[in-house]
């Protein structure tokens, strides 16, 4: 009865934060809909259930965050992946946003530096019968060079400038969504997108990310 009561009440909650998206703009019914098919309590600590859909980042392991919902489809809008493509993902964390995308786009290869992360992200993901997924554990700056090229890119931790090697791994015609910016609390969210007669960025104001940061934690480098 009173599991009832809760599963009631997260339902109650996701429809009003899909209420609240939907006043803050994002209208595209199939990221709307990956986020209503996706259960973000999932994605957090037991602790952090009830708080799963609220409107905000949570803390994952690792000292990292769970991005907003918001965020989550603004730069899923951003990226206008379609079923056709491609996509790379820097920073897996809790694997929330890499659902989104498996649920959006063809195929996704996701990068995390944290192995207990990105496991932990995997088992989730493979829960929720997301197939399409092909898990990294490394520094996403370097990229994924076997793969190359990638009609989508992703970056869901701040860089104070778009690792070089993750531009050049964009298909022509590919779209790259990454916050950038040497400040902690807030980065521009930029778009740069590889035309026939090279790049152009466009920004879409701020957002708050935890860094991009070099190479693997020490104990992943033996
Ligand atoms: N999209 C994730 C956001 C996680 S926070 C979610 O919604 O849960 C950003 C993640 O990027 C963290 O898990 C962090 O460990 C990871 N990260 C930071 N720098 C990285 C790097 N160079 N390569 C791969 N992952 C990185």
């Amino acid at each position: 009865m009173a599991e009832r009561a809760t599963d009631q009440g997260l339902v109650q909650r996701k429809l009003r934060l899909l209420m609240e998206l939907r006043r803050a703009g994002i209208a595209d019914a199939r990221i709307l809909g990956a986020i209503e098919r996706t259960p973000r309590e999932q994605f957090v600590a037991p602790a952090f259930a009830d708080q799963a859909y609220e409107n905000v980042a949570l803390p994952i392991d690792h000292g990292q965050t769970i991005s907003q919902p918001y965020v989550v489809a603004l730069m899923t809008e951003k990226l206008e992946i379609s079923e056709r493509h491609k996509v790379l993902e820097i920073g897996t964390g809790s694997g929330y946003q890499t659902a989104i995308l498996a649920r959006l786009g063809r195929r996704v290869f996701t990068i995390e530096r944290h192995r207990e992360l990105l496991q932990a992200a995997e088992v989730r993901l493979d829960a929720l019968r997301l197939r399409n997924i092909v898990f990294r554990l490394g520094d996403g700056a370097q990229g994924w060079p076997e793969q190359v090229p990638f009609d989508r890119v992703i970056v869901t931790a701040a860089a104070e400038v778009v690792p070089s090697t993750l531009i050049d791994c964009l298909a022509p015609g590919g779209l790259l969504v990454a916050p950038v910016g040497c400040d902690r609390r807030n980065q521009q969210l930029l778009r740069i997108r590889r035309g026939e007669d090279g790049f152009a960025t466009e920004d879409f104001g701020l957002v708050r990310f935890v860094p991009l940061v070099a190479g693997l934690p020490r104990q992943e480098r033996a």
